[in-house]
């Protein structure tokens, strides 16, 4: 028998058992769990939410990655990389809107062009803006050579998710070769954090062959590697990739995204102090998923700023919303719903983790932005 809810979250230090009881959680039983991570993240991060302008820069993909619709071997999409002037133009959109940050994600490529022309994109965005914007690049596995490299170009966070921390998941997720390692991804985490970066990462939840202690495991890596931000939510299928194939053992999507709100929840617990996103996946299930993510313990938006006639070729999985929507729109109607939930929005702060703000001090390092003045 597991010890009651109340007692389990009284506690300061959960372990792995405590965990599963809390993800297994029961409809009512979670109301006490949302209520203790709300209190949490009141008590730590306050109620402000930061958004980020994601910018999905190119579905051009190396990698094969059995759930993910823009894997190379998926011919339907047309291949794009955004110019210059359309990344240039996106990331003004979130200057001119005090937006604070921008997320430059991509499929994976390592070719000299890309890695120059986004190192010259971070010069140009950081001169253009005089540095009112913090930069997450969400471009997958690179050397330490071209992660510096876009560092000292004045990228501030990295966003590399591990997937699953179960390697042998992660495993049947991928195929065999050497362009998808376990091993080699924990090593790029570990290679991004030595840098300096803010250091983010993520799972998917309700992945085929995951189990609940996986789940659980997969909290406890993010504390162990003592993680500066985190994008995780629930997995959601792509038709023409490999892994449709087990949709009879799919759980219901509703399961897959309250088991995603639940670990944000119990994640705010664990880790009081990081940024947790709120992630676009949630609300491909629930119009609402995302605004229910900032209830459990989130504090950070992704609005899409990519020119709308690329983003119906940056489809990840079926139904991704907000492919219709120009940046505009879809601002308007996320600030509304923001403060519906009693939120404030962070316009013209850079909104970073305190968590890494807190560790850095400790370590006696200094943020790339110390002496700037935000
Ligand atoms: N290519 C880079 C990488 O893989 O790290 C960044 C872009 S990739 C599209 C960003 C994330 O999308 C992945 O880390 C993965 O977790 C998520 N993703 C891909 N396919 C998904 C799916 N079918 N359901 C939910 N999330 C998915
Ligand atoms: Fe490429 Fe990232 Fe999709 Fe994998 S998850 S196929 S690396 S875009």
């Amino acid at each position: 028998m597991s010890e009651p809810v109340e007692k389990i979250l009284q506690k300061v230090d959960l372990g792995k058992e405590d965990l599963i009881t809390l993800i297994r959680l029961g409809p009512d039983e979670s109301r006490l769990l949302f209520e203790t991570a709300w209190k949490a993240k009141q008590a730590s991060v306050g109620n402000t939410v930061y958004f980020r302008g994601l910018i999905e820069y190119s579905n051009r993909c190396t990698k094969n990655c059995y759930y993910c619709g823009i894997r190379r071997h998926n011919t339907r999409y047309k291949r794009y990389r955004l110019t210059d002037l359309e990344v240039i133009e996106a990331a003004n959109y979130a200057y001119r809107n005090q937006f604070g940050s921008i997320v430059i994600q991509s499929g994976e490529n390592s070719d000299r062009q890309f890695i120059e022309t986004i190192e010259h994109l971070l010069w140009e965005i950081n001169r253009l803006t005089n540095h009112a914007l913090h930069i997450t690049l969400s471009l997958g596995e690179q050397n330490e050579k071209t992660y510096r490299r876009w560092f000292e170009a004045g990228a501030h966070r990295y966003l590399l998710r591990i997937e699953t921390s179960n390697p042998q998941l992660y495993r049947k997720l991928h195929p065999s070769d050497y362009r998808h390692v376990y091993e080699r991804r924990l090593e790029a985490l570990q290679t991004l954090r030595s840098i300096g970066y803010q250091t983010g990462t993520g799972v998917m939840i309700g992945l085929p062959f995951q189990t609940t202690e996986d789940l659980a495991n997969d909290l406890l890596f993010f504390h162990t590697v003592d993680i500066d931000m985190v994008g995780m939510g629930p997995y959601i299928e792509h038709a023409e990739t490999p892994l449709y194939h087990y949709r009879d053992q799919f759980l219901p999507l509703r399961e897959r995204l309250e088991l995603s709100l639940k670990m944000v929840a119990i994640l705010r617990i664990l880790m009081p102090d990081i940024n947790i996103a709120a992630t676009t996946a949630m609300q491909t299930i629930d119009p609402h998923g995302r605004e229910r993510a900032l209830l459990a313990g989130a504090n950070v938006m992704m609005p899409n700023l990519t020119p709308a006639r690329y983003k119906q070729s940056y489809l990840l999985y079926n139904d991704k919303p907000g492919i219709e929507d120009d940046a505009e729109e879809s601002k308007e109607a996320m600030e509304e719903n923001i403060r519906l939930t009693g939120h404030v929005i962070g316009f013209g702060e850079y909104g970073d983790s305190a968590h890494f703000l807190r560790r850095t001090k400790e370590e006696g390092r200094r943020t790339r932005d110390e002496g700037r003045g935000r």
